[in-house]
């Protein structure tokens, strides 16, 4: 990659807006229109968010990382937690599947359509992995 970031962060909500504030800053080093540039940024909260709500059920001691990897033409980022994992990734990646009532289950949908790829690796009890591509 031309550049690259890694960074980790602890599981609380203020780092959902670093992680937003970080990939802002990369992605204006593209080419993407505004509202491109506000996808990026959902895909990331809703990639971020997950990792401290289902991964470390809200466990504010647990660390995320994100990286960041800048080609040429392309944005890869990755958002890793090692926390309970995802059992079934096909079912979790389902349009309004999720595993608390109080939520809609739209987290992926966004980071899918937001983004041109996307990854989940997750094994129980180690962790889940997205990553997802610009
Ligand atoms: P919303 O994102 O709309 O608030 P949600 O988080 O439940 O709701 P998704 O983001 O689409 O919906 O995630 C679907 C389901 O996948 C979650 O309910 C959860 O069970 C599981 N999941 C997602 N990310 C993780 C993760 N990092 N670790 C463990 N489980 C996860
Ligand atoms: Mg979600």
């Amino acid at each position: 990659p031309k550049n690259s970031v890694l960074i980790q962060f602890k599981s609380i909500p203020e780092n959902v807006s670093l992680a937003r504030v970080l990939v802002a800053s990369i992605g204006a080093q593209f080419d993407l229109t505004i509202s491109e540039l506000d996808e990026l940024k959902v895909a990331v909260s809703e990639a971020v968010s997950n990792a401290m709500i289902h991964g470390y059920l809200n466990d504010p001691d647990k660390n995320v990382e994100m990286e960041i990897l800048c080609f040429d033409e392309k944005l890869i980022i990755r958002v890793t937690d090692y926390g309970v994992g995802i059992a079934d990734v096909q079912l979790a990646l389902q349009p309004s599947y999720s595993t608390e009532d109080d939520r809609m289950g739209l987290g992926f949908v966004f980071i899918q359509s937001f983004m041109d790829k996307m990854d989940v690796k997750s094994k129980l009890n180690q962790g889940t992995t997205v990553t997802m591509v610009k």
